[in-house]
């Protein structure tokens, strides 16, 4: 007897463009496994020529490797306080605590889901008022949607504090023409598996100087003083990319703009089948706001919708997720402080990220419409 397997929908797998291979080949024809080699150089400066801005790359280990070192590079240490947005993945406050520093989580807007500018005022003011100077704000573009980029950038002038905007979900994302990554002191990039474009796993610290990037790449390389034996004046990290992934990177970039088309065009089909049901809501993009689409999340009415749908869809082998745990929730930051508004909660409780890979075909999206729809009937 047959038994038919319904195909899996993943939320977000890995999509090869095709020469990520020719490079890795190539890596491998010239006997560039060592750590570096040509693919880390090629691949960083296409991301330099896409970023635009003059901006700096540094190919390393992870994203959460780049946060790490952009933090430690903005002289955080023990003592210091770091805010951080709180609705987001946790490697966007876990390398705070690495540096013995201390996360102070700031709720969201409702407008783009990110760090409100307001209630960031409001908190630096209050640490201020204690005799604290917040020492850096983590920013996040989640999902792709670019945070309120002038306002917050605003703040953190008016009161001295450097940014390190995380965009690990925003590689190709812009606000007002310009690409994410390119606002902070430091920005960051991930090529983890379930991001737009992936190495497997990978990041990249971006910055507006080569004296940073080579800082950077000092501290991701154990931090070695100019010395023919090994000499160490510093702690450093194993953080650098290696020049296989690396490969798989420069594959990658040469397909980015098609990701971003493809994810967007997720996004748009699903708007136009799903907006016709009432309890269905979509992050739009305000004004000047260009959202790669990374994840298309809807909002249901109630957390109990929420998980019928979600709960309906695994039944039918498709993956889907509940929005992004604030970090004020998790257990593991419960006695932080954390200036909060409600919104991230919310978002958490009726929220649900839909499957959105770039290899999405056509009747995936009907079968996971046709199976909400008749959810919502
Ligand atoms: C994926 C992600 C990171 C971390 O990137 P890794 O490459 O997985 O270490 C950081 N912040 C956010 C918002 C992410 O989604």
């Amino acid at each position: 007897m047959e038994t038919t397997v319904l195909k899996k929908i993943w939320l977000s797998p890995p999509h090869m463009g095709g020469n990520e291979e020719t490079y890795v080949k190539e890596a491998f024809d010239t006997n560039w496994i060592a750590p570096l080699g040509p693919n880390v150089h090629h691949f960083e400066k296409s991301i330099e020529d896409f970023i635009g801005k003059a901006t700096y790359s540094a190919c390393l280990s992870s994203g959460t490797a780049a946060i790490h070192l952009g933090l430690e590079l903005l002289g955080v240490g023990p003592e210091d306080e770091v805010i951080c947005q709180s609705f987001t993945f946790a490697a966007s406050a876990n390398p705070i605590t690495y540096l013995g520093a201390t996360p102070i989580f700031v709720d969201s807007e409702k407008e783009t889901w990110n760090i409100s500018p307001e209630l960031l005022e409001e908190a630096i003011n209050d640490r201020l008022s204690k005799g604290v100077r917040p020492k850096a704000i983590v920013a996040v573009h989640l999902y792709g949607m670019p945070y309120k980029v002038d306002e917050v950038h605003a703040i953190a002038k008016k009161y001295g504090i450097p940014v390190v905007e995380d965009s690990a979900e925003a590689l190709g994302s812009s606000y007002r023409g310009f690409n994410c990554g390119s606002f902070g002191d430091f920005g960051i990039l991930s090529f983890n598996g379930n991001k737009i474009i992936t190495t497997s796993g990978g990041g990249a610290l971006l910055s507006s100087s080569q004296e940073c990037k080579e800082k950077a790449i000092f501290l991701a390389t154990q931090a070695r003083d100019n010395a023919p034996h090994y000499q160490h004046s510093k702690i450093g990290y194993n953080y650098r990319m290696s020049n296989i992934l690396a490969g798989i990177g420069r594959g990658q970039m040469e397909v980015l703009k098609d990701r971003v088309e493809a994810r967007r065009h997720n996004f748009d089909f699903y708007n136009e089948h799903l907006s016709e049901l009432p309890e269905i809501e979509f992050l739009h993009e305000p004004e000047g706001s260009y959202s790669n689409r990374w994840l298309t999340c809807i909002l249901t009415p109630s957390f109990d919708i929420r998980e019928k749908l979600r709960l309906a869809l695994e039944v039918e082998n498709i993956e889907s997720r509940p929005l992004w745990k604030p970090m004020h929730l998790q257990l593991v930051f419960e006695k932080s402080t954390s200036f909060v508004n409600g919104v991230s909660e919310d978002l958490f409780d009726r929220g649900l990220c839909l499957p959105s890979g770039s290899s999405l075909e056509l009747e995936d999206l009907e079968r996971i419409c046709g199976i909400i729809k008749n959810e919502l009937k």
